[in-house]
């Protein structure tokens, strides 16, 4: 794995790709989050309000957790690689590896236009033709911030609003490691353009359906502690009982990492039969990336993930065989990153 590598930040080459570009295709990763959405939707608002005319396309949607983003009513309706045609320049955002966008990556479309791959995993395979990698950003909005800055470009209180969810999201609510004094003066900038911090963390942290909520309570029966690994699972049956969606399940990861006795936490959720996404999660000086890594998934030191073909009753002692290689390290003093 390249978790080792840090490039050097590529603001520049991006900067000059984006002004070049009339007509850019902006992707971020499925199954998206507040920081996948938040970057694409504040670089997309962004372009256009600089005269561009940027496709923007989110895979599998908008999560209703964030149906409060400015910009979605410019996300692609029908969006399909076929359909790409005048766009000259591909950006991704927030994505690790191409099979991150799934079906949107399509090789000829691919070498056909530049690629800007705007990420800030350590995992990540470095895909693009130009890289602006940042594996010290706590978020993928935060390197968005700074390419905004290199544009000379105001921050309105909509590109304030989508930025600022970015790093809610992806430091937990400014919870992680990865949360400096720069991040956090960048944020009471983007506070200071019109986010609604609060708002934000209202809607982020507290506001989940109660199918979301019941199906949390079937999961944490599942519950259990193997050493220092606290695991739980959703299954499909137990979804269709009670009637709610995939993403539905995420947010009990919140309780699930607060089991004390537990540094390496791990939510096996079946997407549809024969698929199990992983979640994974840990304490800081624990490193659940390299086993999600490894497993063909990626993300960071705290949190990772990947998605494997079989059944619960298969995959559930492969992973936690290997988390046990994890959990049972000493911790290493300096952990970074949720
Ligand atoms: P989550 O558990 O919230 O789905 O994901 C946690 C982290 O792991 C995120 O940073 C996400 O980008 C990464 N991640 C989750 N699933 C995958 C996967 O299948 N492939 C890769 N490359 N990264 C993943
Ligand atoms: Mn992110």
């Amino acid at each position: 794995m390249n978790s080792e590598i840090k490039p050097k930040p590529l603001a520049e080459a991006v900067l000059h790709a984006l002004g070049r570009s009339q007509n850019p295709f902006l992707i971020c990763h499925i199954d998206p989050d507040g920081d996948a959405l938040g970057s694409l939707l504040g670089l997309g608002l962004a372009l256009r309000k600089m005269g561009k005319n940027p496709t923007l396309v989110s895979p599998d949607g908008v999560p209703a957790i964030y149906d409060f983003l400015p910009g979605q009513e410019f996300l692609a309706k029908v969006p399909a690689v076929s359909r790409v045609t005048h766009e000259d320049l591909i950006v991704v955002l927030d994505s690790s590896d191409l099979k991150r966008i799934s079906s949107y990556y399509d090789a000829t479309l691919f070498a056909s236009r530049p690629v800007a791959n705007i990420d800030h995993h350590a995992t990540n395979t470095l895909f693009g033709n130009i890289n602006y990698v940042d594996t010290s950003a706590g978020a993928c909005a935060e390197i968005v911030c700074n390419l905004l800055d290199g544009m000379h470009e105001e921050i309105n209180p909509e590109i304030a609003t989508c930025l600022l969810t970015g790093i809610f999201t992806d430091t937990l609510g400014f919870r992680t490691t990865s949360t400096t004094p720069q991040m956090l003066q960048l944020a009471a900038r983007l506070v200071q353009h019109g986010a609604p911090l609060a708002g934000i963390a209202e809607k982020i942290d507290q506001r989940r359906s109660l199918v979301a909520i019941r199906l949390w309570t079937k999961i944490l029966e599942t519950l259990q502690l193997d050493g220092k690994i606290a695991w739980a699972q959703c299954d499909l049956a137990m979804r269709r009982s009670i009637g709610a969606s995939e993403d539905e399940s995420s947010g009990v990861l919140r309780t699930l990492t607060s089991v004390a006795e537990a540094s390496v936490f791990a939510l096996f959720t079946e997407r549809s039969p024969g698929r199990i996404d992983v979640s994974l999660r840990s304490r800081p000086g624990y490193n659940v990336s390299k086993v999600a890594f490894r497993l063909g998934g990626g993300g960071h030191p705290q949190a990772a993930g990947c998605s494997l073909e079989g059944e619960m009753a298969t995959i559930v002692p492969r992973v936690l065989s290997e988390l046990r290689i994890v959990a049972n390290n000493t911790p290493s003093p300096q952990g970074n990153m949720a």
